[in-house]
């Protein structure tokens, strides 16, 4: 399984990260060990019955990474490229996520490998409650707690909370995270991972001297995450001027009317051939001039190949696993542009997911405006502590993430010790 897992570019990715802050950090080889490889790693599959009569039978993974700080929390994507590793990948660093923003978690994953853009809703719903009836021994509110992520939304964690709490024979709204405000959802979630990051990136913005009203932005990926952070800078003062997605990608050097072209998009299934903007190569659109680039889609879009082309003075990481190592020591020695680490920038989603969570336990309920205040006074702080970090070791923005999040973990199992 090692081996296995080593194969997959994206789990490399993740193992390498943690093993050059664990050298920075002197873990000793047990800890090491323990803290690196995933404690269980779960493979399903689902046959579903597709509209044209075929039988077709998906692959599903759910990776725990580790338990030794609470229940397990991470999203379920839903992606024609997800694999083991991938999903192993993204459940270690919801790990160091979760323990940066000290929430009492551990990181988790799910993935379907599926393509919900050629599925009908019908089918989705299949595929979703087959899922989660296969999972089921592995969840609980006390055990493991989903969410959406790429490929998946509010009406997919609705339908898993369907199954567990018929299953379960009562409403167990603490299951899923990110659903309907209708069924105990929390105000302001589905707005929270793209609200953290327009708040980290004005942060950021204030950092460097500038202000918004000043700055630019170009945001690659225009689904949940992507969409709300782009509207949330843009009300911010900062001008938007390229937003892509799967289906192209889109200029405007005066700033795109982002309200307008969520409605197109919606309408269109995608922002190609939005009026208010000029089409443009989606690899340039990631290399023009900007303050703020905000990669918010797949893994491993910011690479050796690009990494030294990028025109832009803050990198905020909107999606997990945008940069490689390699483009990594490229941006490091270059020394001029300021990384909001994935594991920060993007932790509004799951920090939000744990307000609903405990709303869910306490069976009470939180206004938009507490939420989003609790939020911001957690993002502050973790922001702080990381440049605190990074300022006193000298150390790259990113190291100074992972190694407060990895140090979280280990004290905690060496504090737990070893059973039997
Ligand atoms: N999928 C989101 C992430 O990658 C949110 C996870 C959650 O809310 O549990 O952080």
């Amino acid at each position: 399984m090692r081996e296995r897992l080593l194969q997959s570019p994206v789990f490399q990715m993740a193992a390498e990260q943690f093993e050059r802050v664990a050298d920075l950090l002197e873990l000793d080889e047990s800890i090491r060990e323990r803290c690196k490889w995933p404690k269980r790693l779960i493979t399903v599959t689902m046959p579903v019955h597709m509209d044209d009569g075929r039988t077709e039978v998906f692959f599903g993974h759910r990776v725990q990474h580790h338990l030794s700080r609470g229940p397990v929390k991470g999203g379920l994507r839903f992606h024609p490229a997800v694999d083991l590793g991938e999903v192993a990948a993204l459940a270690m660093w919801m790990n160091w996520k979760c323990a940066l923003m000290r929430l009492p978690y551990g990181g988790a994953k799910g993935g379907i490998t599926c393509d919900p853009r050629a599925m009908s809703l019908r089918e989705q719903e299949k595929l979703t409650r087959r899922f989660a009836a296969e999972i089921f021994p592995f969840i609980g509110e006390e055990i493991d707690i989903m969410a959406p992520d790429m490929g998946t939304s509010e009406q997919t964690m609705a339908w898993i909370l369907d199954v567990y709490s018929t299953h379960a024979g009562r409403l167990v709204p603490g299951i899923v995270t990110g659903k309907p405000v209708e069924l105990q959802g929390s105000a302001g979630r589905k707005e929270a991972t793209g609200h953290g990051v327009a708040f980290l990136a004005s942060r950021a913005i204030d950092k460097l001297g500038l202000t918004n009203g000043s700055a630019s932005a170009i945001v690659q990926g225009f689904g949940n995450v992507g969409s709300y952070a782009a509207e949330t800078m843009a009300w911010a003062g900062i001008k938007v001027k390229g937003i892509s997605d799967v289906t192209g990608a889109l200029w405007n050097e005066n700033g795109i009317d982002v309200c307008a072209l969520r409605e197109f998009a919606a309408a269109n299934r995608g922002v190609a051939g939005f009026p208010g903007a000029e089409a443009i190569d989606p690899e340039e659109m990631l290399v023009q001039p900007c303050d703020v680039l905000v990669p918010a889609a797949l893994e491993r879009v910011i690479h050796a190949n690009n990494a030294a082309q990028l025109k832009c003075r803050i990198l905020a990481e909107a999606a997990n696993g945008p940069t490689t190592p390699e483009a990594d020591a490229i941006i490091d020695a270059r020394g001029d542009i300021f990384v909001l680490p994935d594991v920060l920038c993007n932790a509004g989603g799951v920090t939000v997911s744990y307000f609903e969570w405990v709303q869910n336990l306490q069976r009470f309920h939180w206004s938009e405006r507490e939420v989003l205040t609790k939020l911001e006074t957690l993002l502050e702080s973790a922001f702080e502590r990381l440049l605190h970090y990074a300022g006193d070791r000298q150390v790259s923005n990113r190291t100074a993430a992972l190694a407060l999040g990895i140090t979280e973990v280990a004290e905690v199992k060496k504090k737990r010790g070893l059973f039997p």
